[in-house]
């Protein structure tokens, strides 16, 4: 079998497929001894690129060689970019390195691989997606599809434990990231009339700066301090070798806490050792705040899906190994919580839903044939499931709300979270005003999945710094031009339509029949003066 799935992580990645009895299985990072490759490069010199562990062990000592959480940059509107010896690399081609070392080590153990399904985070955008995708086409893969993390990881947990309708609330705290995310699992039937189990979105939320590391800080703050009280030192004494010395350890340290009441450390703080205990008690005490961040994105999503409505937890992600995590979760969901390999489900989830795909394409092109009786697990397996395309984020445009006494400036979102793909939603507007020369019609994403939003955005639709409770995102603008005398009754019709490729905008002036389809992407191309003149209207009469 050629077909993986692979979970390209924030801080670690991950590779599986479905082994002769179609049960998936990880390929193991025989170098790192390890069932992760850790997401990081390093750049030694113009003829070699380390990727994992090896690359890692670089962060304090050359940090300006080596790149981590590139995941974070990955299709952003402005990405950065990295320079190596001459050369400037995209936040894509440092991920198509580490999805080259990805199947590397499939080749290396004598393995071919071809379809790959990638993963990516429900809360990825569009752009995200498609520089994700390209990435894998870069490594030499040929990508199957995308799935989401959450879904992945659900496919996962239901292969193993099969059961009819339920709603799940993934818990996916990673190295880097905090996802939550809401799944209900639904019978349905597919082309062929056959029954299966079908998997949508309800709700999505998190934090892309808030993981493991978090965790690390505090706990490379705590060893430091104690060095320092140890050898009557003030931080700043301590030399940058002590300080290296504790961060290569502090992660172990940690992963040793999950197991075990104390972990003990061995520093050479400036040319003597010190060995400094660490209690559990005193590690969660520390990080106590970190977990409630947490829970507090729970709470919020449970206000859109009640608590009574969740039938199952799932733990996903290596932080989620540390038993802070699973009490805490426990404490909300008493008897709910299931946790199984969870640095690897995302990445055996992928491979369920890859062997999906290629049986779907096999089953189409065998026509109907009778399959033979003894047919491998993975089909019965994976018949059982069907993954429809999702838009990722809520979609709509900044319209002017005349009811009331006071004009509001809203969103409104045509297309919600979770909705089949492609999706399309028209609706009449009007101009704000007669004689309005153009009307500039801007598109927002965010992960709302309220009819309206009132954001934090500007009159002019322009989105603040930042809207953390729905990551509102402007896309782009429509400019739609309004010939003289047009007056405010006029009927512009406007129309969404998301799928795979992107979000389509069109208006037409239903007066004069003309369309207006081109999207100005780019910030620099929409940069132009801006009037809150230049709005629609929602009817208010
Ligand atoms: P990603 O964020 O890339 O999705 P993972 O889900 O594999 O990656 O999570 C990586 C994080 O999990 C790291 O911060 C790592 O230190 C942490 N981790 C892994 N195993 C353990 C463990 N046994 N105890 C505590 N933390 C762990
Ligand atoms: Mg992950």
């Amino acid at each position: 079998m050629s077909t993986y799935g692979i979970d390209l992580g924030t801080t670690y990645s991950c590779i599986a497929r479905l082994d002769s009895n179609g049960n998936p299985e990880v390929i193991r990072n025989n170098e790192d001894d390890s069932n992760t490759v850790a997401s990081v490069v390093f750049f030694e010199n113009e003829s070699n690129v380390i990727v994992g562990q090896a690359a890692k062990e670089n962060v304090e000592t050359d940090g300006d060689r080596v790149v981590q959480f590139v995941k974070r940059e990955i299709g952003k509107r402005e990405a950065r970019t990295y320079e190596f010896d001459g050369k400037t690399y995209t936040p894509v081609e440092i991920s198509a390195l580490i999805l080259t070392r990805l199947k590397n080590l499939v080749e290396d153990q004598g393995g071919t691989i071809e379809d790959v399904v990638i993963t990516v985070p429900a809360y990825f955008g569009l752009e995200e997606r498609s520089a994700t995708k390209q990435a894998g086409e870069l490594a030499g893969l040929h990508v199957l599809s995308l799935i989401n993390e959450p879904t992945a990881a659900a496919l996962s947990y239901c292969a193993r434990q099969f059961q009819e309708d339920r709603t799940i609330l993934v818990y996916d705290l990673g190295g880097g990231t905090f996802d939550v995310t809401v799944l209900k699992m639904s019978m349905t039937q597919n082309n062929s009339g056959r029954d299966v189990q079908k998997i949508t979105v309800l709700a999505t939320d998190g934090d892309d700066r808030l993981g493991g590391k978090d965790w690390d800080d505090k706990l490379y703050n705590h060893i430091l301090r104690a060095c320092c009280d140890d050898n009557g030192l003030t931080p700043e004494e301590v030399e940058a070798e002590t300080r290296q010395d504790i961060r290569s350890k502090v992660e172990e340290a940690k992963r040793k806490l999950s197991k075990k009441q104390t972990a003990k450390v061995r520093i050479d703080v400036n040319g003597s050792r010190t060995e400094i205990a660490i209690k559990r008690a005193d590690f969660e005490q520390m990080t106590s705040d970190l977990v409630a961040r947490t829970m507090n994105f729970v709470d919020a999503t449970l206000e859109k899906v009640p608590a009574e409505a969740i039938d199952t937890v799932l733990l996903v992600g290596g932080s989620t190994y540390m038993p802070m995590i699973i009490n805490a979760v426990e404490e909300k969901f008493p008897g709910k919580v299931q946790q199984h390999d969870p640095d690897q489900a995302v990445a055996k989830g992928a491979a369920i839903y890859a062997s999906m795909l290629v049986e779907e394409v096999d089953s189409l092109s065998a026509q109907g044939e009778e399959t033979s009786g003894d047919a491998p697990h993975a089909e019965q397996l994976t018949s059982k499931f069907t993954v429809e395309d999702q838009t990722p984020r809520s979609f709509g445009p900044g319209v002017v709300d005349m009811n009331g006494a006071k004009h509001k400036y809203v969103l409104e979102n045509f297309i919600k979270i979770g909705e089949k793909m492609p999706a399309v939603f028209t609706k009449t507007y009007y101009p704000l005003e007669d004689n309005q020369e153009l009307v500039r019609l801007r598109a927002f994403e965010n992960i709302s999945t309220d009819d309206t939003l009132i954001p934090s955005v500007d009159e002019d639709g322009n989105p603040q710094a930042t809207d953390p409770a729905h990551k509102v995102k402007l896309l782009g603008e429509l400019i739609v031009n309004l010939p003289p005398n047009t007056s405010r009754d006029t009927p512009i019709k406007v129309t969404f339509k998301v799928d795979a490729s992107g979000v389509h905008v069109e208006a037409v002036n239903t007066k004069t029949d003309e369309t207006f389809e081109t999207f100005l992407r780019t910030e620099s191309d929409i940069d132009v003066e801006r009037s809150a003149v230049h709005q629609l209207r929602i009817s208010s009469d």
